[in-house]
């Protein structure tokens, strides 16, 4: 494989996806893509992922690989992870035939728009019969070079919620003749972060963030109502059913204990990402055999954050594990930053990591 990514190589970041001569699948989630590698039984297969969607961010770059749409640009590195994935595809194919098949998966829409699960809607494993899923995230905190895993959640559950608290408008000096919504707003912002210190395990990791808050629109009218939104994120799903219960129920509460109505509505978002353990130790082992113990961070922590490959995880056995995107030397720009880069040194890595994980998961883990 390192003969077939020499020096000097053609650029993998300008190889066209017809160049390589797959036929490809397209259209499951809308622009979703799936190019297959027939192995010696085809009931077999594993997916590889890499999601391919942007942000709508002003990129602050002023570099010549910078965006050029207005207001959008990769600013989680998906484009990164395509990338990857291309050059992985183009080396299992020149390679001896596998077992197995191997699905290179190009999704959409992780990026809030649950393009995952829209893919297993529309059938990928049916179209693609699959025992194992496999995903990776750029990192910026790790160094190039670097992986990390954990067996169990890595990434988090979410839901978004928004309340709407209706009290009874009125001048602001004449607060008895009206409900003011204002201070049962508030009361519902300190007691979800009550929840999440109180009544949740603390050993449970949990987020509840309120991010907006609105009410009113000048200063001597007490409003109606008033609208909070926010966001939990948690590793388990028990947790997460336990936390909107909870906030349901300090509303109706609150509602019934002041006469207001208060409406609380949930928004699914995705869920926990969590990795099964063979599969887990399995990355570890390609990640020690193919770049050293030094560079296998085996027991990272999880991160609040989330990924719509929890929906893949939910489904199949598989991982998701991180590459070090930090510059060496650098402290890396965070994901969804106007400043960050997908650094173009770790794709080489990236695609040996993705065309060892192939081969060990088929013939076993090369040993060193
Ligand atoms: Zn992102
Ligand atoms: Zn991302």
């Amino acid at each position: 494989m390192d003969v077939l990514l020499a020096e000097g190589d053609a650029d993998l970041r300008t190889l066209r996806r017809e160049s390589l001569g797959y036929t490809v699948d397209r259209g499951m989630a809308g622009t979703g893509v799936v190019a297959s590698l027939p192995g010696a039984d085809p009931s077999r297969g594993i997916v590889l992922r890499a999601d391919m969607d942007a942000l709508p961010i002003q990129e602050a770059n002023t570099f010549s690989h910078a965006s050029c749409h207005h207001g959008v640009m990769h600013a989680c590195g998906h484009d990164g992870h395509t990338t990857m994935l291309l050059g992985a595809a183009r080396v299992l194919r020149q390679l001896p035939q596998l077992p197995g098949s191997v699905h290179f998966v190009f999704q959409p829409g992780e990026e809030g728009g649950a393009g995952a699960q829209k893919m297993i809607d529309d059938g990928l494993f049916e179209r693609f019969p699959t025992q194992a899923v496999f995903g990776m995230h750029n990192w910026p905190t790790l160094p190039a070079g670097e992986f990390g895993l954990r067996t169990g959640p890595i990434m988090a559950a979410g839901v978004r919620f928004r309340i709407t608290i209706r009290g009874k408008g009125a001048h602001a000096a004449q607060p008895h003749l009206g409900l003011d919504p204002i201070p049962l707003a508030c009361s519902m912002v300190l007691q979800c972060q009550t929840l999440a210190a109180r009544h949740k395990d603390p050993v449970a990791p949990a987020v509840v963030s309120v991010c907006m808050m609105h009410a009113g629109d000048t200063d001597n009218v007490i409003p109606d109502t008033a609208e909070l939104r926010g966001t939990i994120r948690t590793l388990s799903s028990a947790v997460l059913n336990q936390l909107q219960d909870d906030i349901r129920r300090i509303g109706d509460g609150l509602a019934a204990g002041y006469g207001a109505t208060i409406e609380t509505e949930f928004f699914q978002y995705y869920p926990a990402t969590v990795n099964t353990a063979s599969e887990a130790a399995l990355c570890e082992q390609v990640m020690r055999d193919t770049f050293g113990d030094h560079a296998t961070h085996a027991d990272v922590p999880p991160n609040m954050t989330s990924e719509d490959f929890g929906f893949m995880l939910e489904a199949k056995p598989g991982a998701y594990v991180l590459i070090g995107n930090a510059p060496r030397g650098e402290t890396g720009v965070g994901l969804h930053h106007p400043a960050y880069d997908f650094n173009d040194d770790i794709i080489r890595d990236g695609v040996r990591y993705w065309v060892a994980l192939a081969q060990a998961y088929y013939v076993g883990p090369r040993r060193r």
